[in-house]
């Protein structure tokens, strides 16, 4: 008798907490973790120590590292690259885009989340939103302090990840990053800080919106193109074209940019002073270079604004390309893309336009 009393309290119990309880494990959003590297894997000889190594720790460690994860999605994690992300080349982003690409294909998985480090997160994150071919969505996390860190802002950063990725309005915008609360499109994202937390910025439309403990807050649209909508693909790809960056100064010469034509850049930025200039000896070799066929996209050195066509120099007459609002490392990435298409600075001009 007192047995079965018992039991039935327990059910009782069971059925009235179970009223709180997250859903059962195997409902729960499907999310692949591919992680490449960077500090968010990193590690220091011990928790005040000044120095770390990048890229030290696997997929499952940083998963380990996260309390609650497992109440918010099934997580599977692969590893696809250890470093740090100064090192990353067109290699790995082939390899990362194709994975992605046929990872959200499956209809076993609803999002993928990145770990990367966060020197060039913003190129890779604009890379991927213009490669990858599918509405699920996938974000991109780092860090800024390295996993033994006191106060390591990793596992933060993956765990709002993660609940970015299982809101259903995160669908068809594109890759987006998650760093320190703040959610943003990776077209507009840049890091702005050397070591500070509070690195990423979208500075000129500000953060697509807030992710506060999993809980989400959407402020912006996305009105720009972004995954199946765009023209590119990777799909066969195995090279990128090369395209250098060249910063401008005062006293500027025109040394680098003959160097740059002379070991095969098919296409040409500069970080330019103020509105995307450059000195005159400058823009007389860019324009005999753009002139000859290699695509010349001007855009600045300034951390906000937006580069004008035709404004103080004559794009149309030299065959240029104004970057708009696209920083020299975004440019860079579209161009490449850009050039996998087309060699015509006038269509070159549009895609500047709509992506
Ligand atoms: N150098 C590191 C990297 O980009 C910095 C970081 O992850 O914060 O991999």
């Amino acid at each position: 008798m007192k047995s079965r009393l018992w039991t039935l309290v327990t059910v009782c119990v069971w059925a009235l907490c179970g009223m709180g309880l997250p859903q059962a494990a195997n409902s729960l959003p499907k999310i692949v973790v591919i992680a490449t590297g960077g500090t968010i894997a990193g590690a220091q000889p011990s928790a005040s120590s000044y120095g770390y190594k990048a890229g030290a720790y696997d997929v499952n460690s940083l998963l380990k590292a996260v309390p609650n994860l497992d109440k918010l999605a099934t997580i599977t994690g692969e590893q696809l690259a250890s470093i740090g992300s100064q090192d990353m080349n067109d290699e790995i982003w082939l390899k990362l885009a194709k994975r992605v690409n046929e990872v959200l294909k499956s209809p076993d998985t609803d999002g993928v989340l990145i770990t990367h480090g966060t020197d060039t997160l913003e190129e890779t994150s604009y890379f991927l939103t213009l490669v990858v071919k599918s509405d699920k969505p996938v974000v991109m996390v780092g860090s800024m302090r390295p996993a033994t860190a006191v106060s390591a802002d990793g596992p933060g950063n993956i765990y709002n990840g993660v609940a970015v990725l299982v809101d259903p309005v995160a669908k068809g915008k594109g890759t987006l990053v998650c760093m320190n609360d703040e959610m943003h499109y990776a077209r507009n994202v840049t890091k702005t800080d050397t070591t500070s937390v509070q690195t990423f910025k979208s500075l000129i439309r500000g953060p697509a919106g807030q992710v506060h403990t999993g809980k989400t807050f959407w402020w912006e649209p996305m009105d720009r193109k972004v995954g199946s909508a765009t023209e590119f693909s990777v799909d066969g790809l195995s090279k990128l074209p090369r395209v250098d960056i060249i910063y401008a100064h005062a006293n500027m010469s025109a040394d680098l940019i003959d160097a740059a034509i002379k070991n095969g850049a098919q296409g040409l930025v500069i970080a330019g002073v103020g509105d995307g200039n450059m000195t005159t000896p400058a823009l007389d070799t860019l324009t005999k270079a753009a002139k000859a066929g290699i695509v010349v996209v001007r855009s600045t050195r300034l951390p906000m604004g937006i580069v004008l066509r035709n404004n103080e120099v004559n794009d149309d007459e030299k065959g240029f390309v104004a970057s708009g609002e696209l920083n020299p490392a975004k440019s860079r990435v579209l161009l490449m893309l850009a050039l996998t298409q087309t060699k015509d600075p006038v269509r070159i001009q549009k895609m500047f336009e709509i992506y």
